[in-house]
C-alpha cells in the first residue's frame, strides 16, 4: 500500500533520497513468518517506517543531504535502527532533510526540494521535511525524524501530522550524525498520538553506546493514553509567545485551541517568559558552536566526497569543504568557529550557556505550576518554495517557539490544531517537563 502511494506521489513530493523497495518487501516476509510464529510480538510488527537521512543504517547511504556524504556507506546501524529491527518494523527507504539537518525548509538539501503535500507550492518545513512529507502524503505510516532545534515539530507543524521530540537522553543518539551534540534528539513522527506513542516505546531506552543515553523506567507511553482526559490539568501559556511575529490566522487557531481545552475540563493560564528575546540567540550560538566541532571530521579523509584536484593536505581540505558543504553549513561552521575563538568565547558563547541556564530557569519555574506549556509550534503556515533562503535571519526567527525546548532538554509534541484560510496546516506545541512525556501525550491525545 506504502509502495503504491510512493509510486503516485513521489514523483511530486520528492520526500525521498533512497528506497529499498526489495529489501522491505523481501523483510515483510520474514517479519510475516515472525509474526505467526512469535518472534514478534509488539503492535507495530510489520509496519513500514521511513527513517530521516541523518540516521545511519548498516550498508545504505547516509548522506545527511550533503554532498560531502554523498558515496558515505556506514558500517553500522543507529540504536534506533536495531531497535526498530527488533520490533519487526520494515524500514522502507531515507527521507530528504536540510542538510546536517540545519535548516527550516528542507531547501538546504544538497538533493533538491521536498514538496509539501498539501500544496507542492510549499515547503515541508524542516528540518525532517522528508519524514513529515511522507508521512502527510501516506508514503509511510511512520517515521524517524531528528530535532535539535524544532526540527520535528515545526514540520509536523506544516504536514498537518504529529511528531514528538523526547526529553533529552531518552532515545539513543549512537548513529546518528551530529550536529549539536546537546541538542539532538531522535523522534517519532505519525499519523496521530497514538502512533507516535507506540513508536517511541520502541526506540526510547538506556544504551551504553551514548554516554548521555538515560536510564528511565517509565517508558510505557502507550499506556499514558488509554485514558484521554483533560479534566483538570493545568496548561500555562508564555504571553510573549503570542505578541508580535505571530500569523494571525495562527494565533486565531491557538485561541480557539485554548477554548476546546477549556470546554474540556482543563485549566489554562497565561504567564510571562521573560527570556523570549534570548532563546534564539542562545541557541544559533550554541548550535552553531557544536556544529563547527562536530563537522570538523568532514575533511575529505575518512568520508565521502574528497576534491578532484588539489595540491598537498592543506589545499585538499580546503577544497574538500568548500566544494563539499552548501551555503547554510558553511556559515554555521563560520559562525560556530568565530564565537569559540579566543578572545570572543566569554562575549558570546559563555554568554549563550549562562542565557541557556536562565531560560531552564524560567522552564523549571512554570512547571512548578502548570503540568503542560502550550505554544504555537511556528510562527506561520508553510511558505512558499524559495522565499526563505534569501533572508537566513528571518529563517532563524521562526524557529522561535521550538528552541527552548531543545535548550532545556524538554519534550514536546506537535499536534494539528487547524488550518489557514489556503488550507495550510497548523499546529500546536504541547511542552512538558523533564519526563513529562507522559503529560503531553496524554493532553494530546485527548485534543486530538
Ligand atoms: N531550524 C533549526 C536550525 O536550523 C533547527 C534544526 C533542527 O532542529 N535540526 O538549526
Amino acid at each position: 500500500e506504502v509502495f503504491d502511494q510512493i509510486e503516485k506521489k513521489e514523483g511530486k513530493v520528492h520526500a525521498y533520497l533512497d528506497l529499498y523497495k526489495k529489501d522491505a518487501l523481501a523483510r515483510a516476509k520474514e517479519v510475516e513468518k515472525g509474526i505467526m510464529d512469535g518472534t514478534y510480538t509488539g503492535p507495530l510488527a510489520g509496519v513500514p517506517i521511513a527513517v530521516k537521512d541523518n540516521i545511519c543504517i548498516k550498508g545504505k547511504k547516509t548522506t545527511c543531504a550533503s554532498k560531502i556524504l554523498e558515496n558515505f556507506v556506514p558500517q553500522y546501524n543507529a540504536e534506533v535502527i536495531d531497535r526498530l529491527e527488533k520490533a519487526g518494523m520494515i524500514v522502507i527507504g531515507k527521507t530528504n532533510m536540510d542538510e546536517f539537518a540545519m535548516g527550516s525548509t528542507t531547501e538546504t538539501s544538497a538533493y533538491g526540494v521536498t514538496r509539501n503535500p498539501w500544496d507542492l507550492e510549499h515547503v515541508p518545513g524542516g528540518s525532517s521535511g522528508g519524514s513529515c512529507a511522507a508521512v502527510a502524503a501516506g508514503e509511510a505510516f511512520m517515521a524517524l525524524g531528528s530535532d535539535t532545534g524544532g526540527s520535528i515539530r515545526q514540520p509536523s507543524s506544516f504536514c498537518g501530522v504529529t511528531g514528538i521530540k523526547p526529553t533529552y537522553g531518552t532515545v539513543s543518539r549512537y548513529g546518528l550524525v551530529a550536529y549539536a551534540s546537546s541538542l539532538d534528539q531522535i523522534g517519532p513522527v505519525g499519523k496521530d498520538v497514538a502512533d507516535c506513542a507506540a513508536l517511541l516505546e520502541v526506540i526510547a531506552g538506556h544504551d551504553p553506546k551514548d554516554s548521555t543515553s538515560l536510564d528511565r523506567k517509565d517508558l510505557d507511553f502507550s499506556k499514558s493514553i488509554e485514558e484521554k482526559k483533560l479534566l483538570g490539568m493545568k496548561f500555562g501559556v508564555p504571553k510573549e509567545f503570542l505578541a508580535k511575529g505571530l500569523d494571525p490566522e495562527v494565533k486565531d487557531a491557538f485561541m480557539e485551541t485554548l477554548k476546546v481545552l477549556t470546554s474540556q475540563g482543563a485549566i489554562v493560564e497565561f504567564f510571562s517568559v521573560e527570556t523570549m528575546e534570548y532563546m534564539i540567540p542562545a541557541y544559533y550560538i550554541i548550535a552553531s558552536a557544536e556544529a563547527s566541532s562536530n563537522l570538523e571530521r568532514f575533511d575529505g579523509v575518512k568520508y565521502g566526497y574528497r576534491a578532484a584536484e588539489y595540491e598537498g593536505l592543506h589545499d585538499m581540505y580546503k577544497k574538500t569543504r568548500t566544494e563539499g558543504f552548501g551555503e547554510e553549513v558553511k556559515r554555521r561552521i563560520m559562525l560556530g568557529s568565530f564565537v569559540l575563538s579566543s578572545g570572543y568565547y566569554d562575549a558570546y558563547y559563555l554568554k549563550a550557556l549562562r542565557t541557556k541556564a536562565l531560560i531552564k530557569q524560567e522552564f523549571d519555574r512554570a512547571f512548578d505550576k502548570y503540568d503542560v506549556i502550550l505554544a504555537p509550534a511556528a510562527p506561520y503556515t508553510a511558505p512558499k518554495i524559495g522565499e526563505s533562503l534569501k533572508d537566513p535571519l528571518a529563517m532563524y526567527l521562526g524557529d522561535i517557539y521550538t528552541v527552548a525546548v531543545n535548550l532545556c532538554g524538554l519534550p514536546g509534541i506537535t499536534v494539528p490544531c487547524g488550518q489557514d484560510k489556503a488550507g495550510m496546516p497548523i499546529g500546536i506545541q504541547m511542552i512538558g517537563n523533564c519526563f513529562g512525556e507522559h503529560k503531553i501525550l496524554r493532553a494530546a491525545a485527548a485534543y486530538e
